[in-house]
């Protein structure tokens, strides 16, 4: 099974599909990996930052696969042709069986503009799950995967973006992953990354690709089983 995942930023697949993705690598699953900008405006102004994030973003990913990078301007991605086709030709390379990438609602326009573009391009040939986010706002997941076991890793992917001040995005993983964990009545201390599948022609059930792995917890039974 091929998994495809493509951030806008440098940090986004470790802030936002990490869990996930440490899954599917369990699985043994072949992981491909797009950083789509430059991520040249993030965090602090270095005359390089570009190329600084480069070499934070392989270190970060480096227990899932080298990360591709299509360099296309940071905060200026756009519904032209030209983006479309440097997409298209990358996503059509690696043929993926399925794709992870931003939900079309989400705050930064990067994030929203990839992510149409990304559903035009795959079309009926590729299925695509839509990660949290920013803080959960205009987002409506029917996918949680329990990602406990792998959290200690993903705050450590996200701490090597040292040009992005990185702790605040472990806070911001921690908050989101704890509140999607206790929403499935996980224990205390649990995480859940949570996505948003949207099935179209021919796909309407991806069940078989996608680990099952959140336990339904009856609510009230017994104090020590979940949340409440
Ligand atoms: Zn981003």
């Amino acid at each position: 099974m091929k998994i495809l995942a493509i951030g806008a930023h440098p940090d986004d697949i470790e802030i936002f599909m990490y869990g996930l993705l440490c899954i599917f690598k369990k699985k043994k699953y072949s992981i491909n990996l797009i950083v789509s900008t430059d991520g040249s405006l993030g965090g602090t102004k270095f005359e390089n930052l570009s190329q600084i994030r480069k070499e934070e973003t392989i270190k970060a990913l480096k227990y899932l696969a080298v990360p591709e990078f299509l360099d296309l301007p940071d905060s200026k991605l756009g519904y032209n042709q030209s983006h479309r086709e440097i997409l298209r030709e990358k996503i059509d390379e690696i043929y993926p069986d399925l794709i992870i990438t931003h939900y079309y609602k989400d705050y930064h326009s990067d994030h929203r503009v990839l992510s149409r573009l990304v559903t035009d391009i795959s079309g009926h040939k590729f299925p695509i799950l839509y990660c949290e986010t920013m803080m959960g706002i205009n987002f409506n997941p029917n996918f949680y995967f329990d990602i406990s076991e792998f959290f200690l890793e993903k705050k450590k992917a996200i701490m090597n973006h040292n040009s992005q001040n990185p702790s605040r995005f472990v806070e911001l993983a921690h908050l989101m992953n704890s509140y999607r964990s206790a929403q499935c009545n996980a224990k205390i201390g649990s995480y859940a990354e949570a996505y948003y599948f949207r099935s179209s022609f021919p796909f309407t059930n991806i069940n078989k690709i996608l680990p099952n792995n959140i336990e339904i917890k009856k609510f009230d039974i017994d104090e020590s089983y979940g949340f409440l």
